[in-house]
């Protein structure tokens, strides 16, 4: 079938994204769904810093791509296998990496690291191996299993969390990257216990996430570092104490929190800023990265105290999630009023635009932006 999706063909390092405009709104064909997979109508999509880490190349993929895979969809047809736990009408939030459920990881536990998920994704393949996409005759690859910047996609059932109708689909799309790996970043990889203190720095989305997930999770305080102020403001309606732009230093921000955080979440993916993040955590401190840096950073500092002051640095993919037991979580969260979602979103608007809101997202100055094809 004809379906309306966004294409990159080629990286655009530091274009103005309005002007240089690296993404084709097109009409291509979309091949029928596998057995393992669904073909879903695209309600709303929320735009990442992982689309923009295709766009200027911080992250490799195989190009052309189809981008976008924060998004909820509603199931219009099902392969045999996936007809067995999906009906049409269903609604589904994608998550970013689908978890195959033999490999190594995911029988340890760890299907987040999935490595067949893992795979397809860097190859731009479904699960399956398959691409089901193409412009004239040419296979456009998928991006995270989703492409999800589109009036249609098809995916695998294992990318797909099912959630209640009476969600608004602007609010939905945001459990399956920004929620999932920002509440989930303290939750389950920092291990959040009530009444322990905590530090983020970077207020996108995942870092915003992340201030909510603690909060919600009984932490006390919390304080956040951005440099920008609508940011910070924004931080402090969520709860947190206080709210530093870059140049505060640690003492400054230990005094508001009354000593050294135990917990510290870097979401803003430069080493520099981990670096940081490092030594402010107290002595016995667990310090969760997030954010993705780009491949050629590399980390400076003395790696004395993750002994001497028993330190934990630990790496967070999609924080540590899994989604089918996560997102229902978190909706029940954001029902209650403990994790509101809808405070993330900076704009809907049409698929169109999507050029200019890169630009934005580049700048910093926007949190997450919705399209709707
Ligand atoms: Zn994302
Ligand atoms: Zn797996």
């Amino acid at each position: 079938m004809k379906i309306t999706a966004t294409v990159l063909e080629t990286t655009d390092r530091d274009g103005d994204y309005r002007k240089t405009a690296p993404l084709r709104i097109v009409e291509i064909d979309l091949a029928p769904p596998g057995p393992d997979e669904l073909l879903l109508k695209i309600e709303a999509a929320g735009l990442c810093h992982s689309d923009l880490s295709v766009i200027n190349g911080d992250r490799p993929r195989p190009l052309p791509m189809a981008l976008g895979h924060e998004a909820v969809g509603t199931v219009l047809e099902a392969g045999r296998v996936a007809a067995q736990s999906f009906e049409i009408g269903d609604r589904v939030v994608l998550s970013f990496l689908p978890q195959c459920g033999e490999c190594e990881r995911c029988i340890s536990g760890e299907p987040y690291l999935c490595s067949r998920g893992a795979a397809s994704n860097g190859a731009g393949t479904l699960l399956s191996g398959a691409v089901r996409l193409s412009e004239d005759g040419h296979p456009v690859h998928h991006h995270l299993g989703a492409s999800a910047f589109a009036s249609h996609a098809v995916v695998d059932r294992r990318s797909a969390v099912r959630i209640p109708a009476d969600i608004p689909a602007e609010i939905a799309a945001l459990f399956g990257c920004a929620v999932l790996t920002g509440v989930g970043a303290v939750l389950n990889t920092g291990k959040l216990v009530a009444g322990e203190s905590v530090a983020i720095y970077g207020l996108g989305g995942v870092g915003l996430a992340a201030l909510m997930g603690a909060i919600a999770g009984g932490a006390q305080p919390v304080v956040a570092i951005d440099p920008l102020l609508e940011k910070r403001e924004l931080a402090l309606e969520l709860g947190a104490v206080a709210a530093f732009d870059t140049t505060a230093s640690h003492d400054e921000i230990s005094r508001a929190l009354g000593g050294r955080p135990d917990l510290v979440v870097e979401t803003v993916g430069r080493a520099a800023v981990l670096g940081q993040a490092f030594t402010l955590a107290r002595i016995g401190g667990r310090i969760v990265t997030v954010g993705l840096p780009r491949e050629a950073d590399t980390l400076d500092f003395s790696p004395l105290a993750l002994v001497a002051e028993g330190k934990s640095l630990i790496g967070s993919y999609m924080g540590s999630s899994v989604p089918a037991r996560d997102i229902p979580r978190y909706i029940k969260l954001w029902r209650a009023g403990r994790l509101p979602v809808e405070r993330l979103l900076s704009s809907v608007t049409p698929l169109g635009e999507i050029n200019t809101l890169f630009a934005r997202l580049h700048e910093g100055t926007a949190i997450r932006q919705i399209v709707k094809a």
